[in-house]
């Protein structure tokens, strides 16, 4: 286990503890999105999911790890404990990378949990932090051309930007040309797949995306990018922000819905798609989404007519381990590449600390993650890392640039549109 190390613990103090008090519940909080009793319930605090826990395993804190956020949320539910300052910090200091929920013998459901209390902590932070994420949430990610135009500034302001930042925004990555709104299948047409294009994804990765069509309408697919479509909301019910989640998914429900099978390359989209049965009763669409490995896997994939002469290790992003449960697919579909080597990462599941915008708001303990994991990635000995979500590719690339690695970071889809060309 890494020791602990309480130096990157953001804003907790070492030893932390809550203390009691009268529940002071601000209003503008739905009673209905805190954590629920019988959540709460299913914990038995046996302890099994702490040395799985990042924050804990570097800051040594019980308030830092499950067990810790669970009885402090159960304090708040039976009025022992107001919600404080203290209790936000431990609750912003939580990766949301679920690692907790695999490794619990009682299928205690974190993510749902860590949703629930930050919706409930959200009305009572300070003015300035509201506006900051209301403004980011709400004001730009659901507004395609806000966002377009943000990221255009971003892009243009990155050599100028401060180091956390700077981190958020790839160089040189902003693509114009959209991509097809229907792209028709080599072949005979085996069904029709509609891709979520993402927001950040599509920004700052819209090659992912093209690879992504192509893939697919190789492997025989009519492949459809619906218009209509929108942020999907994982960000916004992350951060506590659920009515926004709930308004985004009901806009994306409908124009998703129509496909036979519905797509996602990016693994934080593609879980909280597949949440939606949960958030709004999407139960039809839900079921039929798929991460892009795990639907090759599934139906085949392209004719991989070339080879790939390098060591791939593959880093699973949290939200496609944990929160999907999918380990097997990315590695049987890289690794049916000829020439491909796949090779292991010391640690498979360790948390690269993207989260989100958890770099922006917890810059010390997503730097130290992120440095681990580059490192593990560097000592693989892997030509390139293959990485299914935009925000650990990010990340990882960031770190991997800082230790002057020559470890090239790819999305599967752009591997396998590689060995699959003409
Ligand atoms: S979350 Fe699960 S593993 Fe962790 S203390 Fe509770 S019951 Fe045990
Ligand atoms: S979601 Fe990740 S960081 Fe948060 S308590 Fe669970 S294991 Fe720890």
């Amino acid at each position: 286990m890494t020791p602990p190390a309480a130096s990157v613990g953001g804003g907790l103090p070492p030893g932390a503890r809550f203390a009691g008090g009268a529940v002071a519940g601000p209003p503008g909080w739905h009673a209905g999105d805190a954590p629920a009793d019988r959540d709460l319930a299913q914990c038995v605090a046996c302890g099994l999911c702490l040395p799985h826990c990042p924050t804990y395993r570097l800051t040594g804190l019980e308030v830092a790890s499950p067990r810790g956020r669970i009885a402090a949320m159960r304090q708040v539910a039976t009025g022992r404990r107001p919600l404080d300052r203290v209790f936000e910090q431990a609750m912003d200091l939580c990766l949301g990378c679920r690692a907790c929920e695999t490794a619990c013998p009682s299928q205690v459901p974190f993510g749902r949990l860590l949703e629930g209390a930050r919706a409930q902590a959200e009305p009572g932070r300070a003015a300035p932090a509201r506006l900051a994420r209301w403004i980011g949430l709400e004001g730009v990610l659901g507004h395609p051309p806000l966002l377009t135009g943000a990221a255009t500034l971003a892009s243009l302001a990155r050599p100028v930007l401060p180091p956390r930042l700077r981190r958020l925004v790839p160089a040189g990555r902003l693509r114009r040309r959209p991509l097809a709104a229907v792209t028709e299948p080599s072949g005979p047409r085996r069904g029709t797949v509609a891709v979520l294009r993402g927001c950040i994804q599509d920004l700052w990765y819209r090659d992912v995306n093209r690879a992504t069509v192509t893939v697919l309408a190789r492997a025989g697919w009519r492949v459809v990018v619906p218009a209509g479509q929108v942020c999907c909301g994982a960000l916004h019910a992350h951060y506590g922000h659920l009515d926004a989640a709930r308004r985004l998914a009901r806009r994306n429900h409908p124009v998703l819905a129509a496909a036979d099978h519905v797509v996602a390359n990016a693994a934080g989209c593609g879980a909280h798609l597949r949440s939606y049965g949960e958030l709004i009763g999407a139960d039809d669409l839900a079921a039929r989404v798929r991460d892009l490995s795990v639907f090759l896997d599934e139906h085949g994939g392209p004719p991989l007519r070339h080879r790939i002469e390098r060591r791939v290790a593959v880093h699973d992003a949290c939200h496609l381990l944990h929160a999907q449960r999918v380990r097997d697919a990315p590695r049987r579909v890289l690794g049916a590449i000829p020439g491909v080597e796949l090779v292991p990462l010391e640690e498979p599941g360790r948390c690269c600390g993207a989260a989100g915008l958890y770099n922006l708001l917890q810059p010390r303990m997503s730097a130290a993650l992120g440095a681990a994991r580059a490192e593990s990635v560097d000592r693989s000995r892997a030509a390139i890392v293959a990485v299914g979500n935009p925000g650990c590719a990010m990340q990882i690339g960031a770190q991997l640039a800082a230790r002057r690695s020559a470890v090239r970071v790819a999305h599967p889809a752009e591997l396998l549109a590689a060995a699959s060309r003409p």
